[in-house]
Parts: structure tokens; sequence; C-alpha cells
């Protein structure tokens, strides 16, 4: 097996948006987690959501997933298990007559 190493990181630009509103219930009662050179976390007052409070642009989710390995072959032994948990699902599967 070909396997690629990548060291992938996003490390948030300026540009990056930062939340005004908790991901989850939408309160604007937040406040700063965690703060580190690649990591802006903050955490919801009303749910306690902790959540990484710093949204790429498409310029770097572009630059970032274009950096990530891409496999062009699946190995046999996956193919082989994905059909053996599909045939055990086989008694489940309804069709329509
Ligand atoms: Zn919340």
């Amino acid at each position: 097996m070909n396997e690629q190493k990548a060291n992938i990181r996003y490390s948030p630009s300026p540009e990056s948006t930062k939340l005004s509103a908790c991901p989850v219930c939408g309160s604007a009662s937040i406040k700063e987690f965690f703060h580190s050179k690649d990591n802006f976390l903050s955490k919801c007052k009303n749910c306690h959501l902790v959540f990484s409070n710093s949204v790429p642009t498409s310029s770097e989710l572009m630059n970032f997933y274009s950096q990530y390995p891409r496999y062009t072959q699946t190995a046999e032994v996956v193919i082989r298990n994905y059909n053996n948990i599909l045939d055990g699902l086989e008694k489940y599967r309804k069709t329509i007559a």
C-alpha cells in the first residue's frame, strides 16, 4: 500500500470569520475559552458548548484540502469487509414491489 504522510495543519488567517453566536443554540453569550497560535476556542455561556471559533474562508478550505492525501485505490480487505457488512444488512433490506 502506498501511504502518503502529510503534515496538515490549519492555521487561521486574519480573514477567518469569528462567530458572534453559538453554532448550536444561537446565544450571543459566548466567551473565549482557550487561545493559542492555532486554536481559538470559545464557550457558550448558555449551553456550555466549546467550539472552534474560527471559520475558514473558502480559499483556506481549498488550500487545506488540496494538501490532504488522496487514495486512488481501495484495499481488497476494505472492499471485502464492506461487502460482509452489506451481506449482514441484506435481511433488513426492503424493496418496493
Ligand atoms: Zn450554545
